[in-house]
């Protein structure tokens, strides 16, 4: 919560302007970002830490692009996430594809009959194996102190 500007949020809270331009709130029952952020100005967010709707922001940007504050939902509802995931309450589905972007460098695998049904051109080459590479370069260098 610390990483949270509660002056903005106070702000944010009297505003409520990006709430009609964010794909989520206008398409998924329930998601509202307005009732995170009062409770977070309560000091109450911890109830939200087990919430589905703080996985529900698509982290389109939208919200950021219209913000005069240019604060935008976006952060209340990324930091909700960084909490629930140092607390270990990350849902099993997204757990899943994190794991398997970390091990493979993929979400998920393209499936071509239905990329041919949309007339989409066939997938490009993922970068997995690039992925896999940095991501070993970075392990070394955190425990290389000389890096
Ligand atoms: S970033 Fe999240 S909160 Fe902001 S408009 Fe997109 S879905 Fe909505
Ligand atoms: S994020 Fe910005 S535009 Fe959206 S409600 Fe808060 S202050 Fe208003």
């Amino acid at each position: 919560m610390e990483s949270l500007n509660f002056k903005l949020l106070e702000q944010c809270s009297k505003c409520g302007a990006c709430y009609h331009i964010c794909p989520s709130c206008l398409n998924l029952e329930g998601y509202d970002p307005r009732a995170v952020i009062k409770d977070v100005l309560a000091g109450q967010h911890e109830k939200w830490l087990s919430h589905k709707s703080i996985w529900q922001c698509l982290e389109c940007h939208h919200c950021l692009e219209i913000c005069f504050q240019h604060y935008g939902f976006e952060n209340t509802m990324a930091a909700m996430r960084t909490l629930a995931a140092k607390k270990g309450m990350t849902p099993p589905q997204v757990k899943r594809g994190w794991d398997m972007f970390i091990k493979t460098g993929k979400l998920g695998e393209p499936v071509a009959p239905a990329r041919k049904k949309l007339n989409l051109p066939e997938a490009a080459k993922s970068g997995a194996e690039d992925f896999k590479k940095m991501v070993k370069i970075y392990r070394e260098a955190k425990t290389n102190p000389n890096f």
